[in-house]
């Protein structure tokens, strides 16, 4: 039995990892692209990404997990290509590795939550850190200010890309109840239409 509280990060989200059911939840709900970069490292063409000309104020956030990550006053134009940031939203919420492919050692950066890939971090940024966090804007999930941000890991978030609803709804959701568990409990055998002529002839 662990006595360790689930841990807290300072600004107040939970940063216990996904399960690896709840991870493959999540996964799936990413385009091809966003699960290249965030599973596979992949790093997006620069100049390209979706994110790198929002001005808007607001918070960007892993697009798996949706923990907050960065800040839109924190966000400078690097000329690199990628979103650039010169802080992180809460410095528990980004993870450092070393990174040593592609010929250099680099540092990588990942999500505090579900270790997706996000980027990599650089010494070259402005004051007041001199950081550059460079990103991929396919690892990112922006809220614009006055969004909600959840704190938990929202494992029923809508694709980015917009789904048709399906026209034809189940009419009935199975309901299958095992015959092994009837038998198991002490649940009547009784059938539920039983069950209620057996309520209305008792009143
Ligand atoms: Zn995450």
């Amino acid at each position: 039995m662990s006595d360790s509280p689930a841990e807290i990060s300072g600004s107040g989200f939970p940063l216990t990892a996904p399960s690896s059911s709840q991870l493959q939840q999540l996964v799936e709900k990413l385009t091809p692209e966003q699960h290249h970069v965030t599973q596979k490292s992949g790093t997006e063409a620069p100049f390209c990404g979706g994110h790198l000309a929002e001005k808007s104020a607001g918070v960007y956030g892993c697009v798996v997990c949706r923990l907050p990550l960065f800040r839109s006053s924190d966000k400078f134009d690097s000329g690199t290509g990628w979103p650039s940031f010169f802080d992180t939203y809460d410095a528990q919420h980004v993870t450092r590795k070393s990174d040593a492919s592609g010929g250099m050692v680099r540092t990588e950066i990942t999500c505090g939550r579900c270790d997706a890939h996000l980027g990599h971090e650089f010494s070259d940024g402005p004051p007041p850190t001199g950081i550059r966090h460079c990103l991929n804007s396919l690892a990112l999930h922006f809220w614009a200010e006055g969004e909600a941000i959840p704190l938990e890991i929202p494992l029923e978030i809508p694709r980015e890309i917009p789904r048709e609803i399906p026209r034809e709804i189940p009419r009935e959701i199975p309901r299958e109840i095992p015959r092994a568990i009837s038998d198991a409990t002490d649940a009547p055998a009784t059938p539920d239409a039983d069950l209620a002529i057996a309520w209305f002839g008792g009143g």
